[in-house]
């Protein structure tokens, strides 16, 4: 047997790994060992695989480090031979960055320690190796910073504390009376260190750890141990990334950023990640490090002149303070900039996507640190899919299968009204960072925000930059908005992976966490106070402004077109109202697959025949009501069919159990005894001979037209009178009469002869006839079983898999809120399974009915109504199963199509 392999080096163009190893190298690990193969500039080092996460969590620290030293230790020595130096040595020291990295990217929810291998001897050798004291000393606080918060634990007290380091980094500077961290001299950096280390011993009671073997395998097991961090728990869970898979952990040599003025830092990504615009752009600062363009402390440069131009007429900088203090990576370092552009280049076209790079110059000279696929947003998504696949980059198979169905529904959300917007005093003015509209009542902390959105507001979170730990409150929050940091910034890069609306780094907000207010040219706004923001622009305005419906790209277009191109099942739309109806089919919905008839028993005066036909004492009384509500129904069929002209539509007959026309409430009972001229106790008779234990399980579906066929009569004549009214008009309509609540054939016999017969009677009545369809829902376990025999008759199956859902498990739908977050914190489910429908228990139900359905029926429509048809997973089993189409809410038709057709597509693969 040959031994498992833990530990994978690359460096010097060479690499044990490669892209396609992400499961077991993480994301990062797996694009270093892939830069390395293609020629990229990255330093050398070596990734502890994923499965030694998954060890570690089950074996603990001790036990790991023996199983992969003896890799690490080769490793090490790979990585001190090509960097000419040596780990912990304090003449001519090798140190390296320990960093997590996933199969997903996670950005930022996980940790890593820069400069490694530091302690008060090594950093002299180092000063004096470089000739640059400032520098090493600059470094060595650094690491003490990154260690003593990561692996030692020294962090901010409370929400409202400062952090610990960064509160001495301020007293310093406040003493040396200087402003910038540039700014702080050998001496002053000096001074920091030994600060930083008494407070580390203070707070944690323990010594900074000076050997650098006990340095690093204290780092590797903080990276393991950030795993399970709560922000990255968190981020896991609103992304379904599964727990099992765990981060590889890489360790590299260190290159600098912070040797001086030809060293630097920066982010940049190969299209612009908010539009998807084809423009290489991004961030970088000079003599620095690390995470210090996105940590929003000093302001970033543009890496580009055109993008940096851009950003002064934002940022409100003239040109020549923008030549003076923000020159462009392409204006100051004209080389490095052409070498960055070309690599930027190579690696989109290598990878085939928009890449997202971070990379450190080092005294003239460019490294590489990462590339990943960049997060992106909706509009970008789509807009980067159809440019590629334009520039003959993708194919139309890859293209479609690039986009993130879910996403797609940040397009549809509101803009701003043209009107209200003009009307609206602009604030403030930062960075376009993410786009959209947002508007809300200021809050200052994420926890809050969740609490605020927990009762019912919204709000706009209102920070002077974010960090990883804010992301919940990001989540639930309708815009962000901060004070400090660019395009790059944390808030930025996630509200863009979230689609919410976000503006940064608008400077001219002063933010008072402790007093809760926020001020802008004196004016103070506390917390509550209302404030819009437009990602798109990066304005901020006072108070509400309204929303409307956004208009869609010829992109998006483009894209659904492709989808239909490679489709094979349809997709409908659940609509009760031509409002819906003409919505859905603008985004492409085919049909209705699921018209509720209920909420036409109960707008305005009809509650009222309702009611009467309730409470009547026999037939006659109940048809007589009944003759009321069929003028209504047919006229609302008569809309809805016109705004579906020739294509299908599904009806359900009466569903919900009748209690639910009856006032409970003892007032309206007593208005409702005065508006039908009857007293209260028969009233009050009534409702309590309705009152049902079980009512989901009760008197309702196709059991009411069983017990009252006149219901079903009525509906059925509603349906053929308005079809052939509209085909009078030169309108054709193609009607599927839907029945409920099946759990037998016979039950679908006697409904079905009533709506045939009433059908025909009609037919006779006009001297006309139309083609109908008869079908039912299946949402009954029995239905599904007994299926075949169902599809002696049915004509058409539509899965109701909400009822089946709930029928199928035993959980009462209006109940689950109670267990179901419990069983999926468990891990008992993974999903809601009303969301997500349950492929391995329910699907069996849905896969079994299709395929009994058939065996009678060959051409049997089949399709899916429940709440699952406009989610993407549940699409792609529908596909499987064979389904003719799926049905979802009208703003789900363009999500369900694409996932429709990546179904379709994935088959074929
Ligand atoms: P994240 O996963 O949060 O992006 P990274 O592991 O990429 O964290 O590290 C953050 C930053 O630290 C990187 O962007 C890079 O600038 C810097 N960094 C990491 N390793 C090195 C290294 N070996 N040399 C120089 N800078 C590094
Ligand atoms: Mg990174
Ligand atoms: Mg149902």
């Amino acid at each position: 047997m040959s031994k498992v392999k833990r530990v994978y080096t690359f460096g010097n163009k060479q690499a044990e790994g490669k892209a396609d190893m992400k499961n077991l190298l993480g994301g990062k690990g797996a694009n270093l060992a892939e830069m390395n193969l293609i020629g990229v500039p990255v330093p050398p080092g070596f990734t502890i695989t994923t499965e030694v996460c998954t060890e570690y969590n089950q074996l603990g620290k001790e036990k790991v480090i023996e199983l992969i030293r003896d890799e690490v230790e080769k490793a090490i020595v790979n990585v001190e031979r090509l960097m000419k130096s040596k780990f912990g040595d304090s003449e001519n020291p090798c140190l390296v960055s320990v960093r997590s990295g996933a199969r997903a990217s996670m950005p930022g929810m996980m940790d890593t320690i820069l400069n490694l291998g530091l302690n008060d001897e090594v950093v002299e050798g180092l000063a004096k190796k470089t000739g640059n004291p400032r520098f090493a000393w600059d470094s060595y606080r650094r690491f003490i910073q990154m260690y003593g918060d990561v692996v030692m634990g020294l962090k901010p007290e409370s929400k409202e504390a400062q952090d610990p380091f960064e509160e001495i980094i301020d007293e310093v500077k406040a003493e040396k009376g200087v402003e910038n961290d540039t700014d702080l001299t050998r001496d002053d950096l000096k001074e920091l260190v030994s600060r930083f280390k008494s407070a580390v011993k203070e707070q944690t009671g323990q010594d900074f750890p000076t050997d650098a073997w006990e340095q690093l395998w204290g780092a590797v097991a903080a990276v393991f141990d950030s795993w399970n961090n709560p922000r990255a728990d968190y981020y896991r869970k609103l992304n379904n990334i599964p727990e099992e898979w765990g981060t590889a952990v890489n360790v590299q040599a260190m290159v600098f950023g912070n040797m001086g003025d030809t060293s630097g830092t920066g982010v940049a990504f190969t299209r612009d990640a908010a539009t998807g615009e084809n423009l290489f752009n991004g961030e970088y600062l000079i003599n620095a490090q690390g995470e210090d363009v996105v940590a929003g402390i000093r302001t970033p440069r543009q890496i580009t002149k055109e993008g940096s131009e851009r950003w002064a007429v934002l940022a409100q900088v003239s040109e020549e303070k923008r030549l003076a203090d923000y020159p462009s990576l392409e204006e100051q370092m004209p080389e490095i900039y052409r070498e960055l552009f070309d690599t930027q280049r190579k690696l989109e076209t290598h990878y085939r996507d928009m890449q997202d790079l971070e990379f450190t110059i080092q005294e003239g000279k460019l490294w590489l640190l990462q590339t990943r696929n960049g997060k992106r947003t909706g509009a970008s998504m789509v807009k980067i899919a159809i440019d590629l696949l334009e520039e003959g980059m993708i194919d139309e198979e890859t293209a479609l299968l690039r986009i993130e169905p879910n996403k797609l529904d940040e397009l549809l959300h509101p803009v701003f009204d043209m009107e209200a917007i003009q009307q609206a005093r602009v604030l403030a003015k930062g960075l376009p960072a993410s786009p959209g509209a947002a508007t809300g009542q200021i809050v200052f902390f994420a926890d809050e925000a969740e609490e605020w959105v927990g009762t019912g507001k919204q709000v706009v979170l209102v920070r002077v930059e974010t960090s990883p730990e804010d992301l919940r409150g990001m989540n639930v929050a309708k815009g962000i908005l901060t004070a400090r940091g660019g395009m790059t910034s944390h808030a930025a890069v996630v509200a863009r992976g979230m689609g919410k609306c976000c503006v940064s780094g608008a400077g001219k907000l002063k933010i008072d966490y402790k007093a809760r207010t926020m001020t802008v040219d004196g004016q103070v706004f506390k917390e509550g106070d209302w404030i819009s923001l437009n990602g798109s622009t990066g304005e901020v305005y006072e108070g509400k402004i309204a929303t409307m419906d956004p208009s869609l790209s010829g992109d998006f277009g483009k894209l659904m077109d492709l989808a239909d191109k490679h489709t094979r099942m349809s997709v409908r739309t659940n609509a009760d109202t031509p409002k819906d109806s003409k919505v859905a089919r603008n985004f492409g919905a085919r049909g209705i697959g699921l018209c509720r008839t209920e909420h036409m028993f109960f707008e305005g005066d009809r509650i009222t025949a309702m009611r009467e036909m309730i409470l009547a004492a026999d037939e006659k009384g109940r048809r007589k009501a009944l003759e009321k509500l069929l003028p209504i129904q047919r006229e609302d069929f008569e809309g809805i069919f016109e705004a579906m002209h020739d294509l299908p539509v599904t009806i359900r007959l009466l569903d919900p159990p009748l209690h639910e026309f009856v006032p409970h409430e003892e007032e309206n009972q007593q208005e409702m005894a005065r508006d039908m001229g009857i007293t209260v106790e028969e009233i009050r008779a009534k409702v309590e001979e309705l009152h049902e234990f079980n009512p989901m399980l009760g008197h309702r579906g196709c059991r009411l037209g069983i017990t009252y066929p006149e219901i079903s009569e009525m509906q059925a004549r509603a349906i053929i009178e308005a079809a052939l009214n509209l085909k009078k008009k030169g309108i054709r309509t193609l009607p599927e009469i839907m029945i409920p609540l099946i759990g037998t054939h016979q039950e679908f016999k006697i409904q079905e002869d009533i709506i045939r017969n009433t059908a025909e009677k009609v037919f006779e009545e006009r001297g006309d006839r139309i083609e109908y369809l008869v079908g039912t829902m299946i949402e009954i376990p029995r239905a599904a079983l007994t299926a075949d025999k169902i599809a002696e008759r049915a004509e058409f199956f539509s899965f109701g898999t909400n009822d089946l859902t709930q029928m199928g498990f035993g959980y009462s739908r209006d109940d689950s809120g109670k267990f179901l977050p419990v069983y999926i914190n468990k891990g008992i489910l993974k999903y809601d399974p009303f969301q997500v429908l349950d492929q391995e228990g329910i699907g069996q139900l849905v896969e079994m009915g299709t395929k009994k359905g058939r065996s009678t029926r060959p051409d049997l429509k089949v399709g899916i109504c429940g709440e699952h048809g406009g989610e993407p997973s549940s699409v792609e089993f529908c596909h499987r199963v064979g389904m003719n189409y799926v049905s979802c809410s009208p703003y789900r038709v363009p999500i369900a199509r694409i996932a429709a057709a990546q179904a379709a597509i994935k088959d074929k693969q």
